[in-house]
């Protein structure tokens, strides 16, 4: 049903999303509208499915996007940092930069380098995008993801955007209390969303959610 939801204009593809309630919540809908599909996807951006953007990698379809925006949202409030583990196309790390803004920080990690430089690119092609750059509201760096980023940990919210192989250690330790991290896990061949949150007194539960499709997080390629 997603081809349903795609539309002529970014506009139009969020109004579709939203039409469709694979967006419900305005804050989410606001910060999907500040944010130009087109500067991330290199073809078809306005239509709701993943697009390959080289690399191995995919541009997540904008209704998966919208629920790990929604999902993550009651940790996305002004000021909040965020880690995004496999920033791709730099798409989402702009949305939810947008979210956490103003005085919020979001650090996209990717472990190839010309993807870092595609994110960072794409990111400045907007004015609000450049800002964000500019400002620190926005950081892309070259790393291992499965290891987080400890440097501006602890985080509010940590999304993992390729299928990890096991509950990686370092992105749970890594998390504020109280945080929640968004992944996919692949388990016996399938993949599923599995929300995992850290309540204030330190206490972690994993929640198993859809069935998905993601790349997965692997080991960097030889260069
Ligand atoms: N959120 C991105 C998803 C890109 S696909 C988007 O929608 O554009 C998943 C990304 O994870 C790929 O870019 C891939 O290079 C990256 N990735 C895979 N394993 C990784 C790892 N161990 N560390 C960091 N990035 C990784």
């Amino acid at each position: 049903m997603a081809w349903r939801s795609s539309g002529a204009s970014n506009e139009a593809l969020i109004e579709n999303l939203a039409r469709h309630g694979l967006i419900t919540n305005a804050r989410v809908k606001q910060a999907m509208l500040g944010v130009d599909r087109a500067h991330y996807a290199p073809y078809a951006p306005y239509q709701d499915s993943p697009q390959t953007i080289g690399y191995s990698a995919t541009i997540s379809a904008p209704h998966m996007h919208a629920s790990a925006c929604e999902s993550l949202l009651p940790y996305l409030n002004p000021g909040s940092k965020v880690l995004d583990v496999g920033s791709g196309s730099g798409y989402l790390t702009h949305v939810l930069a947008e979210l956490v803004k103003p005085g919020g920080k979001v650090i996209g990690i990717e472990h190839i380098q010309p993807l870092v430089d595609m994110g960072t690119q794409n990111t400045r092609k907007s004015a609000e995008g450049r800002e964000l750059m500019d400002n620190g509201g926005i950081r892309y760096v070259k790393a291992d993801g499965r290891l987080g980023w400890p440097e501006d940990a602890p985080y509010d919210a940590i999304h993992v955007g390729a299928a990890a192989a096991a509950f990686h250690q370092p992105l749970i330790d890594q998390l504020k209390a109280p945080g929640r991290l968004f992944m996919p896990v692949e388990e016996n061949y399938a993949q599923h969303i599995y929300v995992i949150d850290k309540k204030e007194d330190g206490t972690v539960t994993k929640t198993k959610d859809m069935g998905v499709q993601y790349v997965p997080l692997t080991d960097a390629p030889a260069d």
